[in-house]
This record gives structure tokens, sequence and C-alpha cells, in this order.
């Protein structure tokens, strides 16, 4: 079998770079690991209930007018009739720091600039001087990493509201530890606070499902449950990869998904001289609870990031898990008619994979933390929303070795390498970068990432 593109890896960006891709091509083909789609992004069913295994809300939410926005280029791109996706944005999210500091934001900008000009009076111009710099920026253009830490401390001067506007964009995109890129910086800046939060107004299988079946629509094929074992390569091009089933498939182009160096252990005599950098771990907790009438949940938030130590750290906790930051979602606190399924709250806490995987090697003993963790984690967030744990129904926690099973990502890092490859051109012909490693984060970054690695490298050689 021979087909002009191949994509590794059916996550978001896999798919969104196969429907470009299919859009202009025949026969291009998918191949998923997993029995399923969606990679960092998927669901699972427990007592025939489904559960998202990572959706909390999707950024860079636009109104369908806005021409320019991510969301509606993506959706241009992906030629997916917007009407087709019913989109809920978020109510409110806050950030809440110790000692009960908290700033709102919604998908108003507004919000959160007069939260930050009533909260942090002596602040107001040097807030406007960062907007300023931001509209002026172009994170795109190719440079070295500079120091978003730096750059707010010399900006703004108020120790304080440079940790609590760090706090959510590091949580929801940053690979680097206690610090992050500033053209990232930029980036989710814009996506979180002055674009906003929102979900499908379905479930995550719905999204995949309207993707996989748009996909199909296109004439593209997809197989599942077929992981890639080796990328065959002569005189640095691609040529074909080996299936884990013994099968090979020729291919012209080659587009992986599945990260910088867990893409090289595919090549043979590849190694990767990557700087001795941590990746990040997370633990991940779903609480699923009765019907709201009984349930004390706040309604009036969708998303709290919170830090309850007097600095917000950013790193791979010492031990397993750092209960003093996170955050909490609530999936069913969006506006318009909350999905049934969803009455739940989620919580993410920094965690550390070694320790992690060092348990793993005992189950009792992995398992006999997970419920620590979950136990921890109920009490650290009924401290910020009051109790609700006589309401639990079910609850289930991820960790990173989770995450490094289900997706094979190194670590179990879901935003992966701290460095990344931003053209995607990791040294061979015709076999290119998408996905995390690529630098986009997210649902719309990776899906993003997806199409424009096939409009740069693949399109114009199809
Ligand atoms: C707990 C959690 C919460 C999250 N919350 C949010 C959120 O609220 N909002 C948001 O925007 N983002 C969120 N994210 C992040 C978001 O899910 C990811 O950034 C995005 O889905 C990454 O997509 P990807 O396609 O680049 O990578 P992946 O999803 O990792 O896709 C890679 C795929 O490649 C497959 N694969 C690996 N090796 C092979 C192989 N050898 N052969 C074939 N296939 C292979 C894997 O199985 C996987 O399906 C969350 C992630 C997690 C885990």
């Amino acid at each position: 079998m021979k087909v002009p593109l191949l994509v590794i890896g059916g996550g978001l960006s896999g798919l969104a770079a196969a429907i470009r891709a299919a859009r202009f091509s025949p026969d291009i083909l998918l191949v998923e690991k997993h029995s399923r789609l969606g990679g960092l992004n998927s669901y699972f069913y427990r007592n025939k209930t489904l559960f998202e295994t990572g959706l909390h809300a999707i950024t860079n939410y636009a109104e369908p007018g806005n021409k320019k926005a991510p969301l509606n280029r993506l959706l241009r791109q992906l030629k997916l009739p917007r009407k087709e996706l019913s989109f809920c944005q978020q109510i409110q999210s806050e950030i809440v720091f110790k000692d009960c500091e908290s700033l709102l934001f919604s998908n108003d900008f507004e919000v959160f600039r007069t939260e930050i000009s009533t909260k942090f009076p002596g602040v107001a111009d040097h807030f406007h001087r960062l907007l300023r710099f931001l509209e002026d920026f172009d994170p795109f253009s190719p440079a070295p990493f500079r120091s978003t830490r730096k750059y707010l401390t010399a900006t703004l001067p108020d120790p304080l509201l440079v940790e609590m506007i760090l706090c959510p964009l590091m949580y929801y995109g940053s690979s680097y530890e206690e610090d992050m890129d500033l053209s990232q910086f930029a980036i989710m800046f814009q996506a979180i606070f002055q674009e906003g939060m929102f979900r499908p107004s379905g479930t995550i299988k719905d999204f995949l499902d309207l993707l996989d079946c748009h996909y199909k629509s296109l004439g593209g094929y997809l197989r599942l449950s077929c992981g890639v074992k080796k990328i065959l390569v002569r005189q640095n091009r691609v040529f074909g990869v080996e299936l884990e089933t013994g099968e090979t498939i020729e291919c012209d182009h080659l587009v992986s998904t599945i990260g910088h160096e867990e893409t090289l252990r595919l090549i043979s005599g590849c190694t990767i001289a990557e700087p001795n950098l941590p990746r990040l771990g997370f633990v991940e907790s779903i609480f699923q609870t009765q019907e709201p009438s009984t349930s004390s949940l706040p309604s009036d938030r969708t998303i709290i990031f919170f830090n309850t130590s007097d600095r917000f750290s950013y790193k791979s906790p010492d031990d397993l898990v750092d209960f003093s930051s996170g955050v909490i979602c609530f999936p069913a606190n969006f506006q318009g008619k909350p999905i049934k399924s969803l009455r739940e709250v989620r919580s993410t806490h920094l965690a550390n994979y070694r320790k992690w995987k060092q348990l793993s090697a005992t189950p009792a003993d992995y398992s006999a933390q997970k419920q620590v963790t979950s136990s921890r984690s109920v009490h650290m967030l009924e401290n910020i929303i009051g109790s609700f744990s006589a309401n639990i129904v079910y609850k289930d926690t991820f960790t990173p070795v989770t995450i490094e099973r289900y997706t094979s990502k190194i670590g179990g890092a879901i935003y992966g390498s701290p460095i990344k490859i931003k053209d995607g051109n990791i040294g061979f012909s015709n076999l290119f970068l998408a996905g995390t490693d690529q630098g986009f984060l997210g649902i719309v970054g990776s899906m993003l990432s997806g199409v424009s690695i096939v409009n740069q490298h693949i399109l114009p050689k199809l």
C-alpha cells in the first residue's frame, strides 16, 4: 500500500492535519495506536456513563463575524461549518490566590480589565502598557527563548499580579518550569483573557465523531489500533512505516504528531540531543456528583485557577503531587444547556512523573496513592469551593503514568518537551512534526498546528 501522506497520531493535531490534507488530495491515511480517536482529549465509559479525559474548556473563543480570529480561521481551513458546532461560552472564571485575592474574567475582556484596575489600582497604567506591547508583538516570528517572568516583573510593579496572571497561562499552556516563553505568553494571554473559553454543547465524543465523519467524507482513511513501530528512512527521506502488526505502508510524505523524541525513537539509529529539562506531569481527578439540587457546588464559576502558597510554584514537585496550586473545572457551568452527564468537578495539580512511575511497579501501592491523591485533592478544593464530598457518586484519578500508557507521551507530559520545533522540521526532507512539540498547545492550538504544518510543508508538494 502506498499513500501520498501518512499522519501518525489521531489526536486533535493529527485529525486536523489529515482533514486539511484530505481537502486537497485523496487517499490520506491517519493511523492511531489507540482504539479511539482524541489522544489526550478523548473519553472512556464507566457504568455506561461517558467521561471526558482532557477537556476543561477550549480557549480562543470568537464570535462568528470575527474572520481573523484563530478559531474561525481554523474552522475555515478545515471547512467545518460553524453552524454544525454549537458552542457554549464559559459563565465566568476566577483566579484565586492566598489570602482570598481574586480576579474574575470572562469572554468579555472588560471584566478582567475592570477587576485589575479595581483590585490593583496602582497598576492600571502599567497594565495598559502591557496590552499595548502585546498588540504590537508578533509571537510567530522566530526568536530564542525570552523569559516572561523577567518581562512581567519589569512591566508590572505588583509581584502578586504577575503571579496571578501567570497561573492560568502556565497551567493551560507552558511546558517550561517556573517561566514561559514570551511568545507563548502572548499567545496564551490572547487565547484565555482576551478571547476566552468555551466548549462544544455535546461531549468530546460528539466533537471527535464529527471530525471523523468530516474526514471520511473528504475521502480520508483512518486506521485505529494501528501503532507505528518504525519509520523507514533512506538517505534522509522517509519512504514508509512499519506497523506494530508487521505490515509496511509506503508514503510520499509523513506528518508525525506524537512528539519530537517519540518520533525519533521510531527511526533506526536516531538519537536526540535534548537539554536535560524536566517535562511537566499532572494528576487529574474527576468527581462525579449527584443532581445539582442536592449539591452545593458553585454554579457561577466555570474554571478556578488557584494558588495557596506564598509564591506560585510551577514545577515538577519533589513529592508525588503539589496540592498547593491547581485548576478546578465545572464542566456543567457553561452558558446554554448543560450536559446532564457532566455533573462533575475536575481537579488538576502538578505531579512528579518519576515518583508515580516508581510507584506503579507495585500496583497496590500505586492504587492506594491514587486514593490518597483523590482525597487530598477534595480536601484542598473544599477549602476553596465549599464542601461537596458527600455528593460524590463516582471518582477517578489519572496520573502521568496513565497519560503515558494511553498516549505514549514520554514522561506522561501533556505539554511535551520544553523545547519546541516551531517550523516542524526535524531534519528529514519529507517528515514534519505537528502538535504539542511543534509549539501550539491546547485544543485550538494543536489543531492549528496540524493545519499550518500541512499548509507550509505538504500542500505545495501534494
Ligand atoms: C487532563 C488534561 C486536561 C486538558 N485540558 C485541556 C483543556 O481544557 N483545554 C485545552 O485546550 N486542552 C486541554 N488539554 C490539552 C489538549 O488535550 C492537548 O494539548 C491536545 O489534545 C494535544 O493534541 P495532539 O494531537 O498534539 O497530541 P495527542 O493528543 O497526544 O495525540 C497524539 C496521538 O498519537 C498517538 N500515538 C502515539 N504514538 C503512536 C504511534 N507509535 N503510532 C500511532 N499513534 C501513536 C497517541 O495515541 C495519541 O492519540 C488537556 C489535556 C489533558 C491530558
